[in-house]
């Protein structure tokens, strides 16, 4: 399965189907958008942005870039969470910026969703999100999805700024659709009290140079956005 492969695909062939986890992976692969340390300490380990060590790496937006593979995997995730949460009502859609945006987009017309809309990064505070555009009617159903999760973080921050920012107290559904859900340990089934839904989870950690068991045992470390071949070992 190489890319040109990826961009023959058609989203109709999928849209019944329920498209396995590891078919889902060797896309991100064919994208160079995942990777998971092997085991094996001789092979090299990911430095992250803020400087810690880990053993995975995911960047959805070079998988979600392609406008026929976000169609397909929020089709997906939209089969997924049906078959959850039965054929109650979503009226809006909530996702956080900025890969999110047209995913959720598509998640939202995957499920009938009337209303699309995310949440904006405070200009002042990077943990932050701020929502101010829209208005949620009193008693309107509302789905958050998220494209990535590694911890609540970013979750929470856009719940809260929705609950602050709209006129109306705000009807959240008890769940939460993720694409590709990556907390440190395994297993996370709830976000507070919204069950997690996903597609594709692993359990990747991140820790300090210092308390690194790859480190420790000789594996070198690259940085992912410009070492991928290395990191990865593909030619
Ligand atoms: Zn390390």
């Amino acid at each position: 399965m190489n890319l040109n492969d990826l961009l023959g695909f058609k989203p109709a062939d999928f849209r019944n189907r329920d498209v396995s986890v590891e078919e889902m992976l060797s896309w991100f692969d064919a994208c160079d958008a995942a990777w998971v340390h092997s085991g094996d300490s001789r092979d090299p380990h990911a430095e992250l942005t803020s400087g810690k060590c880990s053993n995975g790496f995911f960047d959805c937006l070079r998988v979600l870039k392609y406008v026929k593979l976000s169609e397909i995997l929020a089709n997906q995730l939209a089969r997924k969470i049906r078959s959850t949460i039965g054929d109650q009502n979503v009226d809006w859609v909530i996702a956080s910026p900025m890969a999110g945006i047209t995913f959720g987009h598509d998640v939202a017309r995957a499920l009938g969703a009337q209303v699309f809309m995310f949440t904006e990064k405070h200009p002042d505070d990077k943990d932050a999100m701020l929502w101010n555009r829209l208005a949620i009617p009193e008693g309107a159903s509302v789905l958050q999805i998220e494209e990535l999760t590694t911890t609540a973080k970013t979750l929470n921050a856009v719940q809260a700024a929705v609950n602050a920012g709209n006129p109306n107290p705000v009807n959240w559904l008890p769940f939460i659709g993720i694409l590709v859900h990556r907390p440190p340990q395994l297993p996370v089934d709830h976000y507070g009290d919204r069950k997690v839904i996903t597609l594709i989870e692993t359990e990747v950690w991140a820790v300090d140079p210092d308390k690194c068991q790859l480190c420790a045992s000789g594996s070198v470390r690259y940085k992912p956005k410009t070492h991928w071949k290395q990191l990865t070992g593909k030619a």
